[in-house]
């Protein structure tokens, strides 16, 4: 049969299956509310018949700006529903970075959360929204209060509207290395098999049994896939709102039994640092997986879950790959092996989850998958991006139809991808982005300053910090603070660099570029 692949599938799945497994969410005021895939589905589809009612057609953006909740569950499922595409704006960014976005997708509605009005508020004025719904509290005059909408809107008026199962279902946006993010379209279908993907047993293995905690925000990349992974598989599901500490998170894995997290490392070493420091207070023995990604997970981060029975699996991927790419399992052939070497294996980045294919080209085509040669990864599949909105970066794309993603990586002879350094000018921070060319054009636009270069350099705690190589003009005189002090108002305070220093020059290419890898060695050697 043709059957469409869409997010009505998926909501059909979880309406007659499992409408009676629990959806729990973090309060406002830290405490747990509970609903169900029915009650969920329910408020999705008055969601629908609401964005209807005040003029949302099919191809529409309909932006979020919220945490992980119910609500915004109602939203994954409500929006797509109607045909409409699901924009999820990132909360951590710059309100310059948010009204560009909104503009560039073109939202015209917003679903807000109550607690983030103020954020909201000094960039909806530069956007084309036209309607704003607020979650959780009070709507200011002008705007539309959420529960008061789903109330006024009648369930019985909800129709199924047929969609094209390549027509747009959800959206977001990802960092420009030079210049502004770049936005990214996913269609039903790809939703669909990427949620079918990530819960096959050599990938995430999100199933009914489990009980699933995304600490990946809802506004990153479709959450990886778990919401919609979830609604299908019928796995009870935890939302941590913005509680994102290691106590609120340790309580919630505890009292609701989670089994399977998620999230970038940043959120996962408190956490370890917690259940070390009081081994047997916290008791985890329900939660089997932590699945890290979003940056590399240390060896020390999969080893020290290891000592409280909690396995850490290793993925890579991208907002352009909706975004599961790679999952580090141990393979079948290393299954007997010394303790040592499965945790190498698991320190790798992995193989490629279904429908996606990986590969890799160096300076004279491409590489053999011999573990040792880099090379630039490519990849294709049903989840991968074929171009980015609006024609923007089509530099990344090869002209036999592969993505370039900018990650340099070996492959080894299984398959098993590991990334060895980055292509790209970004520096990632917590799980977030930072562009460094974006400091240096700021730093560099400073009377004081001849040259900036910013470049990444490891932190502990936050995966990368940006730290800023100044040369002055002959006879200038500017100190870090000062140069600091210029960037504030231009960017979230994030992006700030940890350390501006003062140098004679900074090492260039042949072709005048800055030598980044040359800086970064510099510092490594201190
Ligand atoms: P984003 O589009 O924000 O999801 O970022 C994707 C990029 O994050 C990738 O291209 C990598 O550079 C980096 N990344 C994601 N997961 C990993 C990982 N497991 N190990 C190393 N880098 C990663």
């Amino acid at each position: 049969m043709d059957f469409p692949l869409t997010v009505h599938a998926i909501v059909r799945r979880a309406r007659s299956l499992h409408f009676a497994r629990e959806v729990v969410s973090r309060l406002p005021d830290g405490s747990v509310g509970r609903t169900t895939y029915g009650a969920v589905v329910e408020r999705a589809e008055r969601l629908t018949v609401a964005l209807g009612s005040i003029g949302i057609a099919p191809g529409d953006r309909v932006a979020t700006f919220g945490w992980n909740h119910a609500e915004h569950l109602e939203a994954y499922l409500g929006v797509p529903s109607c045909g409409a595409v699901l924009h999820t704006l990132n909360v951590r960014l710059h309100p310059d970075e948010l009204a560009y976005i909104a503009n560039h997708a073109g939202d015209r509605a917003a679903i807000v959360d109550a607690s983030l009005l103020p954020q909201f508020e000094a960039f909806r004025a530069r956007t084309p929204i036209e309607h704003v719904i607020v979650v959780g509290g009070e709507a200011p005059a002008g705007m539309l209060a959420y529960e008061e909408l789903l109330a006024a809107s009648d369930p019985a008026l909800f129709v199924e509207v047929e969609l094209d199962e390549q027509s747009a279902a959800s959206c977001c946006y990802t960092s420009g290395t030079t210049g502004m993010p770049k936005g990214v379209l996913y269609s039903h279908r790809c939703l669909a098999l990427h949620a079918l993907s990530v819960s096959t047993v050599d990938s995430l293995a999100v199933a009914q049994r489990e009980t699933v905690l995304p600490v990946v925000p809802m506004f990153h990349v479709n959450a990886w896939g778990l919401p919609y992974a979830a609604a299908m598989t019928g796995a009870k599901l935890v939302l941590p709102a913005s509680r994102l500490d290691a106590a609120s998170l340790l309580e919630l894995i505890v009292t609701e039994q989670v089994t399977l997290a998620a999230g970038v490392p940043t959120v996962f070493l408190p956490i370890l640092e917690a259940l070390d420091a009081a081994p047997g207070r916290h008791d985890v023995s329900a939660l089997h997986t932590v699945v890290i990604g979003g940056a590399a997970a240390p060896r020390a981060l999969i080893e020290g879950f290891d000592r409280h029975g909690v396995q850490v699996l290793h993925a890579w991927g991208m907002t352009e790959m909706a975004p599961i790419g790679t999952v580090g399992r141990v393979p079948a052939e290393l299954a007997g092996a010394p303790y040592e070497t499965q945790l190498s294996a698991r320190a790798k980045q992995g193989r490629p989850v279904p429908f996606v294919e990986a590969r890799a080209r160096g300076d004279e085509g491409l590489v053999p998958w011999d573990g040792a040669s880099y090379g630039e990864l490519e990849v294709r599949g049903a989840s991968v991006a074929a171009q980015y909105m609006g024609g923007d970066g089509a530099e990344s794309f090869t002209a036999d139809g592969w993505f370039r993603t900018g990650d340099v990586v070996t492959i080894d002879p299984d398959g098993t991808v590991v990334i060895q350094d980055r292509a790209k000018d970004l520096i990632k921070s917590g799980g977030e982005w930072i562009s460094s060319v974006a400091l240096e054009n700021a730093l560099m636009g400073h009377p004081a300053v001849a040259e900036a270069a910013v470049v990444a350099v490891p932190h502990e705690r936050w995966g990368e910090r940006p730290l800023a190589v100044v040369v002055l003009r002959d006879g200038a005189t500017v100190t870090a603070d000062e140069l600091r002090a210029e960037l504030e108002p231009r960017f979230a305070r994030w992006w700030l660099p940890d350390e501006i220093v003062f140098a004679d020059a900074i090492p260039k290419t042949a072709t005048g570029k800055f030598r980044k890898t040359a800086l970064r060695d510099l510092h490594r050697r201190g």
